[in-house]
């Protein structure tokens, strides 16, 4: 049970940002919110359970945006008790052709930011002494596909900051995990697939090969899935679940 608790979750107007914040609401979190598009519709989704729910602008590629949604969180809730860093980017390109732009802000959003949130947060959770922090990591923090070297290299690092934060807070109440997903289908992955489909022309052949190419199941995990399993490490039973690179993958990491 989460009541009481504040759960800040990067990302959350989408995809599997908004699946896991659904879920720590409904265990009773308050949540606040963060990332572009339609933020009302991600507010009233996750409201329906009751708790307080706030939405923050900030640009997870600049930190100076990151302190402001730090201290506005702090502000109108108390505290942050659980951290979820999940907004992410992906860019598909061969690394000699790879714009070295993107290169920047695939680094800058799916890895710098989460150091950004954790060292701000970290204070709070420390004077606590409870606090997780959960990073969206992927199957490619664990192993590479090509064409994917910035993304493969954040989510690399991410898993790495996940297990040096672990042993950072190894003796407190505050734990440091990452989760690492296989394909879930969302806006991020639909973009992928309608890049393949653009020249085969075949939408739901190239959403079957997505998935023969590297998940054994052959389905797509859910947001909401990912969120039961970022419930179970807020528990008390995942008290000593720290460091842990967890993989939900149908099968990916397993080959
Ligand atoms: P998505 O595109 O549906 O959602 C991404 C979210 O991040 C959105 O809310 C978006 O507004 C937000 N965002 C993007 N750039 C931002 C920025 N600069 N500042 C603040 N918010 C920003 O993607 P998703 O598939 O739900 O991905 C969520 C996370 O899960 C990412 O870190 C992604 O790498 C990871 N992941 C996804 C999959 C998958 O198959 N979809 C697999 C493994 C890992």
């Amino acid at each position: 049970n989460l009541k009481g608790k504040t759960a800040l979750v990067t990302g959350s107007t989408s995809g599997i940002g908004l699946g896991i914040a659904q879920v720590l609401a409904e265990a009773g979190a308050d949540l606040l919110l963060n990332g572009f598009g339609d933020a009302q519709a991600g507010i009233e989704v996750v409201a329906v359970s009751g708790g307080k729910v706030l939405h923050h602008p900030a640009d997870m590629s600049d930190p100076q945006q990151i302190e402001s949604m730090i201290a506005y969180a702090e502000r109108e809730f108390g505290a942050i008790d659980i951290l979820v860093n999940n907004a992410g980017i992906q860019h598909v390109s061969p690394v000699e052709d790879f714009a070295p732009e993107r290169w920047n802000a695939i680094i800058a959003i799916n890895l710098s930011s989460a150091f950004h949130t954790t060292r701000l947060a970290l204070p709070g959770m420390r004077r606590r002494n409870w606090g997780r922090i959960i990073n969206i990591a992927s199957a490619h923090g664990l192993a590479a596909s090509a064409g994917k070297s910035a993304y493969v290299a954040s989510k690399h690092g991410l898993v790495g900051l996940s297990k040096s934060v672990a042993l950072e807070t190894a003796t407190t109440g505050i734990t440091c995990n990452a989760i690492c997903p296989g394909w879930v289908l969302t806006p991020l992955v639909q973009a992928q697939i309608d890049a393949r489909a653009a020249e085969s022309g075949d939408s739901e052949g190239e959403r079957r090969n997505l998935l023969a190419e590297k998940q054994p199941s052959l389905e797509f995990v859910t947001p909401r899935q990912l969120g039961e399993l970022a419930l179970f490490l807020c528990s008390d039973a995942a008290a000593q679940v720290r460091g842990a690179a967890w993989n939900m993958d149908g099968g990916w990491l397993a080959q």
